[in-house]
C-alpha cells in the first residue's frame, strides 16, 4: 500500500498534487511519501516481531537520504551500511551507533577503522582475513569489536542473476562449509566477540522458499558452533523480500515472511537482526518525468521523457520494470517506447507497452522508484543529479538539491601544462 494516488484525475503523493512539486522543483524529480515509509516500516516491524526479540537496520544503500533515514530512525530502526559514507550518513540522520550494522565485502582497513571509533554495533564480516584485520585494528585500539560472520549458504535466490549473493559463485559471504572452522579461529582473536552468523542471499526474492532453505541451514550451523562451545546470541537474517513493481504482481507479504521466520527459527534462542531495504522504501517513491517528445517510430512512436537512465539505472541495469503513468491521464492509451534522452540504446524505460496517452509538455512517473533509484544516479551525458523531495501530509520539502553540471565541472580543472 502507498500514499500515490488520483484525486480528481491528478496523481498526488499524499495530499499534494505532482504538478506543484513539478512546477516549484523541475523534472525529473524523485518524490517519497513519508507516510508510506512509516507505513512499511511499521508493519514490517509487527511481521517479524511475531519471531521474537529482534533488531531492524534500514539496508541504506537502498536509499540513503539523511531525510528518509531520519523518518525511519524515528521510527526505531537502524541501519545496515556498506560504506565509511553509509555509516556517516546513518549517524547524521540520528541512527544509534549501536544500531549500526557494516556490511559489505570490501571494507576497507580505514572503514573499520572508523566503525571502532564510532562504536557501531556489529561488523558482518565476509572473509576470514577481513575479521583478522579487525580484531587486529579492534586491539591496537584498545576496544573489542563486536561481529558475526557472514556465510554463503549456496542457495539459489530465484532473482535476477545480477542482484543474486547467496549462490557458491556470488562474492557474498564464506562457503557455509567452511564456516565452523574460520569461525572458530576468529572466535579465539584478541579484539572480536564473535556473536553469531549472518546471511543474505540476493534482493527482490519473490519467493519465500529459498529463503527459508537458507535459514534452515544457518540453523543447523548455529547447532553445529553451539556444540563446538561458542555461545551464539545473534543471527542476521539480512534482507532482499521483494515488493510488486507491476500492477498485477503477487509477492509474498511481509506477514508471511514473519511466519516463516518464527516458523523456522523458532528453537533458536537469538536476537534476531533484519536488514530490509526494498520492502521498507521501494513504493514509497517515484520518480516523475515530463514528456519532451512524442517521436514517430517504425513499429511504434518512442515517448522520449527528461528522465534517463542515469536519474533511474535499474531498467538499464537490470531490464527492470517500472510501472509508466501520467500524472494527469486523459481518456486514451496507446503502444508505446518509453526512452530518456542519453546517448545509449540501453537508455530505454520500456519497449512496447501500452501506456497513457501522452503528449509533449505532459507529467508522467515511474512507480516504486524509492529503492534503488536516486541513489544510484549519476551525471552521465553532463546531465544534473536528480534532486528528492518528501512529502508530509499537504507539506513537501525538496531533501536533496539538484546539482548543476556547473557545481560538477568546478571541482574539474584543466593543469597548467596543457596550456
Ligand atoms: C542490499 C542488501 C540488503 C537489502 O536488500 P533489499 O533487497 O533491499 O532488502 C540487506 N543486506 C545486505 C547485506 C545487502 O547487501
Amino acid at each position: 500500500m502507498d500514499h500515490f494516488a488520483y484525486r480528481n484525475g491528478v496523481l498526488h503523493a499524499e495530499d499534494v498534487p505532482l504538478p506543484v512539486i513539478a512546477a516549484e522543483v523541475g523534472t525529473p524529480v524523485y518524490v517519497y511519501s513519508k507516510a508510506t515509509l512509516v507505513r512499511h516500516a511499521r508493519v514490517f516491524r509487527e511481521a517479524v516481531a511475531v519471531a521474537g526479540r529482534h533488531h531492524i537496520a534500514f539496508a541504506v544503500k537502498s536509499n540513503p537520504n539523511i531525510a528518509v533515514l531520519r523518518v525511519l530512525a524515528r521510527e526505531g530502526y537502524g541501519a545496515d551500511v556498506v560504506s565509511g559514507g553509509e555509516l556517516d550518513r546513518a549517524l547524521a540522520a540520528g541512527m544509534a551507533a549501536e544500531d549500526i550494522v557494516f556490511s559489505g565485502v570490501g571494507k576497507t582497513e580505514a572503514e573499520l577503522a572508523h566503525g571502532l571509533e564510532c562504536g557501531i554495533g556489529q561488523f558482518n564480516i565476509e572473509l576470514e582475513a577481513e575479521g583478522a584485520a579487525l580484531a587486529r585494528i579492534a586491539s591496537a585500539m584498545g576496544k573489542t569489536a563486536t561481529a558475526v560472520l557472514r556465510v554463503n549458504p549456496d542457495v539459489d535466490a530465484g532473482t535476477h542473476a545480477k542482484i543474486s549473493t547467496g549462490k557458491a559463485e556470488n562474492k557474498f559471504g564464506v562457503p557455509i562449509g567452511d564456516a565452523p572452522a574460520i569461525f572458530a579461529r576468529l572466535a579465539a582473536l584478541d579484539g572480536l566477540n564473535m556473536r553469531g552468523v549472518a546471511v543474505h542471499i540476493g534482493s527482490m526474492v519473490a519467493d519465500l522458499d529459498p529463503l527459508a532453505a537458507a535459514f534452515e541451514r544457518v540453523g543447523e550451523l548455529v547447532t553445529e558452533l553451539r556444540a563446538a562451545g561458542h555461545t551464539i546470541t545473534h543471527v542476521d537474517l539480512g534482507g532482499g523480500i521483494g515488493v510488486p513493481y507491476r500492477p498485477h504482481d503477487r509477492l509474498p507479504t511481509p506477514a508471511q515472511y514473519g511466519e516463516m521466520v518464527a516458523r523456522v527459527t523458532k528453537d533458536w534462542g537469538v536476537t534476531l537482526m533484519f536488514e530490509p531495504g526494498r520492502v521498507i522504501c521501494g513504493n514509497a517513491g517515484i520518480l516523475m518525468t515530463r514528456v519532451i517528445w512524442v517521436k514517430p517510430g517504425v513499429v511504434r512512436p518512442f515517448v522520449v521523457v527528461d528522465a534517463a537512465m542515469n536519474d533511474l539505472a535499474r531498467p538499464a541495469l537490470y531490464e527492470a520494470y517500472h510501472h509508466f503513468q501520467a500524472v494527469e491521464p486523459g481518456e486514451g492509451t496507446f503502444d508505446a517506447n518509453i526512452v530518456g534522452p542519453v546517448c545509449e540504446s540501453t537508455d530505454t524505460f520500456a519497449m512496447g507497452r501500452t501506456i497513457d496517452l501522452v503528449e509533449p509538455g505532459d507529467l508522467a512517473v515511474f512507480r516504486t522508484a524509492g529503492a534503488y533509484g536516486a541513489t544510484m544516479a549519476s551525471t552521465y551525458n553532463s546531465r544534473a543529479l536528480v534532486p528528492e523531495v518528501l512529502v508530509d501530509g499537504d507539506r513537501y520539502a525538496v531533501v536533496a538539491d539538484r546539482i548543476l553540471p556547473a557545481t560538477i565541472m568546478a571541482a574539474e580543472r584543466v593543469p597548467d601544462w596543457l596550456d
